[in-house]
């Protein structure tokens, strides 16, 4: 049992952990920093390698987003490439792969171009594909039958790179923060506590308290809650953020047998839908065989595969009342959202889910039948979305409750694992102001921006 005190402690050691706590530790003078994580190491839930898409977010190929987000998010995901290359992660951690959003049918046609030229300036790396560079670039694509080589009937095209590190194993980047973190400054104190659940967090005095499920009791200067989908049922335990709920969003992923596409194909977007469209990628923890996904699936859990608490847990964060039911029903009314909660519902039920899940991968490898694909079992995550009560609206990205009193909770559904170290400096600043400390902003933008 520990009984410590610390400048600053961190608690949940996922990405967004560990990217807060590395960042303390390089860039500014605090003098100790604990991060507290739940389970047996770091990065075991979201951020797992397995658990998410594995795409760093750039905003060049996420036809949700639109340019003034992709200037934010360009500077966000570069940070990523930045901390990568620092540490000499590139082909080991972060990789490169060909991209592209893929546009099918005239208006999507229509749509990509548009969009590749109001985009081209932003990224000046950004290609436009025809059918016939597809040929080359993405077969797959372009034929209906592929050993016949008969080519799907729509007209397709595509905006993308060629060279650009696109792929992470984030669960594997959270292990290098937290490694780099430590390393940082033998000065500082850089503890990380294993199998430390925080249980209470308390105000006292200037201080805050944090007792653990093992008895422990720390306190520190500051608290950051980067417990992602449970960061809102801990900051509701403290009394705040009580104008949310959040919804558990699961994701899941169907893999094939082999390597079927050489990059990562994204797909346009259903503005209207909150979450992002199917699209295919190569698992570099599965030699590259193609991962098709995510699905979108509310589920009663804060975390998937681990059981426990998480389903009374969920319950309560969900903070469910009259506001709550009015956003659902907003969304459901609509009868394309519904189709799609009912769809994605499908895409879990065994014997009739890989059969309905392929009508819609085919969209991007038309010759997709059920036998060139699973259930990615073990695989996928859940997505904290936050429900906004007082306005009655989903929110969408990521949200944070920062009472102005010492502690912040943080919630990150995607693309939270690329704004990791984006979101560690939007705290830091914060903090360093709150607390009187010295953040060496010179190196950190040398560093970890263009
Ligand atoms: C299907 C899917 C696909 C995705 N694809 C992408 C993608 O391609 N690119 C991208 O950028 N993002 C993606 N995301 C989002 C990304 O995975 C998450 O935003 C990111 O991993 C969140 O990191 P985190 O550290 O905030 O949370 P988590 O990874 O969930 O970590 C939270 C940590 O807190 C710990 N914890 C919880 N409660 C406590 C407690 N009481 N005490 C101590 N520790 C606690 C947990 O054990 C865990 O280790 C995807 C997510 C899903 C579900």
């Amino acid at each position: 049992m520990n009984n410590k005190h610390y400048d600053i402690l961190v608690v949940g050691g996922g990405i967004s952990g560990a990217a807060t706590f590395y960042e303390f530790a390089k860039y500014t003078n605090i003098k100790s920093i604990c991060m507290l994580e739940k389970y047996e190491s770091l990065a075991t839930l979201n951020s797992k390698g397995t658990s998410n898409s594995q795409t760093i977010h750039v905003g060049d190929i996420e036809t949700n987003y639109t340019l003034d987000k992709a200037k934010i998010t360009k500077r966000t995901a570069k940070m990523i490439e930045k901390f990568c290359l620092q540490y000499n992660l590139q082909d080991k951690v972060m990789f490169k792969h060909q991209k592209m959003a893929l546009g099918v049918g005239e208006k999507e046609v229509e749509f990509i171009k548009n969009r590749y030229n109001e985009f081209k300036e932003l990224f000046p790396y950004l290609e436009l594909w025809d059918k016939e560079q597809l040929k080359e670039l993405e077969p797959l694509l372009v034929y209906a039958d592929k050993d016949k080589k008969v080519e799907r009937p729509e007209p397709i095209v595509a905006m993308g790179a060629r060279d650009e590190y696109t792929t992470v194993d984030f669960g594997a980047m959270t292990q290098e923060l937290a490694k780099a973190g430590q390393k940082a400054d033998p000065e500082k104190i850089t503890d990380i506590y294993y199998n430390s659940e925080a249980e209470y967090i308390e105000k006292i005095g200037d201080k805050f308290k944090v007792s653990t499920m093992d008895g422990s009791v720390y306190t520190a200067d500051f608290v950051i809650v980067n417990a992602g989908a449970h960061s809102l049922f801990l900051a509701h335990k403290m009394g705040y953020g009580k104008d949310m709920g959040s919804l558990s969003m699961a994701g899941s992923f169907y893999i094939t047998n082999n390597k079927y596409l050489n990059g990562k194909v994204y797909m346009v977007q259903n503005p209207k839908l909150p979450f992002a469209a199917l699209h295919g990628d190569p698992d570099i923890l599965c030699d590259g065989k193609t991962r098709f996904g995510p699905t979108a699936l509310a589920l009663l859990v804060l975390e998937r595969y681990k059981g426990g608490k998480s389903f009374f847990q969920c319950l309560k964060t969900m903070n469910f009342d009259g506001s709550i039911m009015k956003i659902m029903w907003d969304l459901i009314k609509d009868s394309e959202i519904r189709n799609y909660v009912f769809k994605n519902f499908l895409f879990e039920v065994p014997g009739i889910n890989k059969g309905l899940f392929v009508k819609d991968a085919k969209k991007i490898v038309p010759s997709l039948t059920p036998d060139d694909l699973e259930y990615a079992k073990g695989f996928g995550g859940v997505r904290p979305q936050v429900l906004n009560k007082t306005e009655k609206k989903l929110m969408l990205g990521e949200a944070s409750i920062n009472p102005g009193n010492g502690i912040i909770f943080n919630m990150t559904p995607s693309p939270g694992a690329t704004s990791c170290l984006c979101n560690a400096e939007r705290d830091i600043r914060y903090i360093v102001d709150y607390l009187g400390l010295e953040f060496d902003e010179k190196q950190f933008l040398a560093d970890l921006t263009e």
